[in-house]
């Protein structure tokens, strides 16, 4: 029977100790850390200071103009809304995660409006497919990155229509 030796990379080399329980990598990582803390400490909170986080949620990171955040469904200056339930917005979709239900308003000169109109978040990638798609600029996202306020997982139609907030009951 062939016995396989185990191969130690340490084998035939002879390091000293401090090399071995790496001495001096961790005396120079704390240093580093000690070196960030005391700058830190002592340029907080003016604008000089060179850290790269922030405390959110006291503080918020500006985001870009191009940023696309919470949706959000636009009105006609009457109030009414500019959504026509054409589906474009569905179809071009590529998380399949919009779903519309139009329905005709009595009057047949205002054409359709959206019954149902939900958005499930969860399955959202925020690209803004719907957006560009939407032959009506009815469909916006905004600049609001935080979701977490709200236990809902479908956006419906009167939750987008109030900018994102539970509309009024
Ligand atoms: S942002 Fe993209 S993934 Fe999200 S609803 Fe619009 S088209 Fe779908
Ligand atoms: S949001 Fe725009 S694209 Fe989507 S159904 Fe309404 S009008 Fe059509």
């Amino acid at each position: 029977m062939i016995k396989i030796k185990p191969v130690s990379p340490l084998e035939g080399k002879r390091y000293p100790l401090r090399e071995r329980v790496y001495l001096i990598e961790i005396l120079k990582g704390m240093g580093l850390t000690l070196k960030h803390l005391v700058r830190n400490l002592a340029t907080y909170p003016t604008k000089n200071r060179t850290v790269v986080t922030i405390q959110y949620p006291e503080e918020k990171r500006e985001y870009s103009p191009r940023f696309r955040g919470k949706h959000r469904l636009k009105k006609n200056p009457d109030g009414s809304m500019r959504c026509v339930a054409c589906k474009l917005c569905v179809e071009n979709c590529p998380s399949h995660c919009i779903f519309v239900e139009p329905d005709a308003y009595p009057d047949p000169s205002r054409g359709n409006y959206p019954k149902r109109y939900e958005i499930d978040i969860t399955r959202c990638i925020f690209c803004g497919f719907c957006v560009e798609a939407c032959p009506k600029d009815a469909i916006e996202m905004t600049e609001v990155s935080e979701m977490g306020d709200s236990v809902r997982a479908v956006f419906d139609r009167d939750f987008l229509l109030a900018d994102g907030k539970e509309p009024a009951s």
